[in-house]
């Protein structure tokens, strides 16, 4: 589901605004000359190889889809909530938050989160009466946490703008509620209410290029408005909601990204990729047997003119079979950032944690006191920059000094690459916070991880109780392998260099 089906809601996002179009240019005097410039070629349409334009071969794949998904879907907590709820606000309220959870996330991960977040809110109204600082909590290690705190203000304007009564078409609930794109609204729709309305998430957006050998960028706007037409045009109509899980689910464990399992498909007869392997393969036979080659019919469509065909510069590829389906342009590198954050620990007790802003990057979740640095910022001046941060917190000096350097930890937002250099600091009496400075407080082990913190904050906690660890029992160190990384993700500590030291010391005299 991951990452594609939220590109896919978003460029669905895109296809609602339409596409961004210049304001024309103020014409000078001189340009009102006669002379027009000649209009760009309208695109061709996309051939039939692209489309589903037989309406028997429809009805068999959808049946057959549907065959396999009564005999093989994986038995989820949204499911058996959206087939067994006879309350169509709780319905489409269960089936919205799954797709929201969904988004960015594995489904592996989502279902303890959304056990505990039904349980903790079965409705609509027990949502909108819920802060967000305990959101935050439930959410905590999910990631894209504006996820959370979204629904939360979408289930309060359902209470207090819609009565309580969630709209009941796709297009309402797109038009009606924040956070809810394209993809969100039609699934909630087909799930809950049976509107025959198709999706288009990542995996429906792979299934769909291969079935019909759609080889352009299936990032863009032009090819994702081509794949809502082919799944609004192939849904069911009388099980809608079966059917987009079944396209999804087919995606998600069988036409799988890297190693798809075609001999297990149910839609294989109707799969023009698999038709091209086949043929390759068998043109190939021949050509071995010394036959005469049959030229195969599922060439692209011609001389780049279609929309839909892969781009001349870059063909199919006979070595990746139906995996050359789909194509995307390349992805954005993400942002480099480095930050210093520093374990404070008082009396060898509690943990200073302090809350972020309410927006931007991990709105309103906390964490060790963190600051920004440039890229190549020495050592040295690191510890000044956090003694002082520190001290704003703590409202007392801190010596640079003092500061503990444990290693890096690096963690992957979607869009950054980010590393904390980690520091610890281990004060002895008593600190007492500013109520003035921003929210903060002293947490004990245990009050951390039920406390609204990102799984990167957890990963600097994990590393420097590892190296107290290492620091408490030395020998342990000499046990690694040389070159492993400490616990926690992409992490590196100076402290694994202790045993390399005590072993090229000279011996000591008895
Ligand atoms: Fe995907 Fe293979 Fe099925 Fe085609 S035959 S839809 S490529 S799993």
């Amino acid at each position: 589901m991951s990452q594609l089906r939220a590109a896919a809601a978003a460029a669905g996002g895109l296809r609602r605004s339409g596409p961004r179009v210049a304001p024309p240019a103020r014409r000078s005097r001189k340009d009102a000359s006669p002379r027009r410039a000649a209009p760009a070629p309208a695109p061709s349409p996309p051939c039939s190889r692209h489309l589903f334009s037989d309406p028997a071969e429809t009805e068999a794949l959808r049946s057959n889809l549907l065959a396999w998904y009564d005999r093989c879907k994986r038995d989820l907590p949204w499911r058996t909530r959206a087939a067994t709820e006879p309350d169509a606000d709780r319905r489409a309220y269960a089936v919205w938050v799954s797709e929201i959870m969904l988004q960015q996330t594995q489904v592996a991960t989502v279902i303890d989160y959304y056990n505990r977040w039904m349980q903790k809110w079965p409705t609509l109204q027990a949502l909108a009466q819920a802060s967000l600082e305990e959101v935050n909590e439930l959410w905590a290690g999910l990631g894209y946490y504006s996820r959370g705190k979204r629904l939360q203000e979408a289930a309060r304007k359902v209470v207090s703008e819609l009565a309580g009564r969630m709209p009941r078409t796709a297009e309402d609930l797109q038009k009606l509620l924040p956070g809810v794109g394209r993809y969100t609204a039609a699934a909630i729709a087909s799930i809950s209410y049976g509107q025959a309305t198709g999706v288009v998430d990542g995996n429906v957006i792979r299934v769909l290029c291969r079935l019909r050998c759609i080889g352009a960028d299936s990032s863009s706007p032009a090819v994702i408005d081509r794949l809502w037409d082919m799944a609004n045009a192939l849904v069911d109509r009388s099980r809608p909601g079966d059917f987009n899980q079944a396209l999804m689910e087919l995606g998600a464990t069988v036409c799988v990204p890297k190693a798809p399992l075609c001999g297990e498909c149910p839609v294989k007869q109707h799969c023009r990729a698999r038709l091209r392997v086949e043929k390759e393969l068998a043109s190939a036979s021949q050509k071995l047997l010394g036959k005469a080659t049959p030229v195969p019919d599922v060439e692209d469509c011609g001389a780049g003119g279609c929309s839909l065909c892969p781009p001349a510069a870059e063909p199919w590829d006979s070595s990746l079979g139906v995996t050359n389906f789909p194509r995307k342009a390349a992805k954005k590198q993400p942002r480099v950032a480095r930050a210093a954050t520093c374990v404070l620990e008082r009396r060898g007790l509690e943990y200073l944690i302090v809350q972020r802003p309410s927006s931007g990057l991990l709105a309103g979740l906390w964490e060790f006191p963190s600051l920004p640095l440039a890229q190549d910022l020495q050592e040295e001046k690191q510890r000044e920059a956090l003694a002082e941060h520190l001290q704003t917190w703590i409202g007392q000096p801190v010596v640079a000094g003092d500061l503990q350097l444990i290693g890096e930890v690096v963690h992957i937002f979607s869009h950054i690459h980010q590393t904390y250099v980690v520091y610890s600091l281990s004060l002895d009496g008593d600190v007492t916070l500013d109520p003035a400075s921003s929210p903060s407080r002293w947490v004990t082990e245990k009050e951390f991880h039920a406390s609204a913190v990102s799984t990167a904050m957890k990963k600097v906690l994990k590393v420097c109780e590892k190296q107290r660890e290492k620091r408490s029992n030395p020998g342990q160190g000499s046990k690694r392998k040389r070159g492993a990384k400490a616990q926690g993700t992409g992490s590196t500590s100076p402290g694994t260099q202790l045993s390399l030291r005590a072993f090229l010391r000279p011996p000591t005299a008895p």
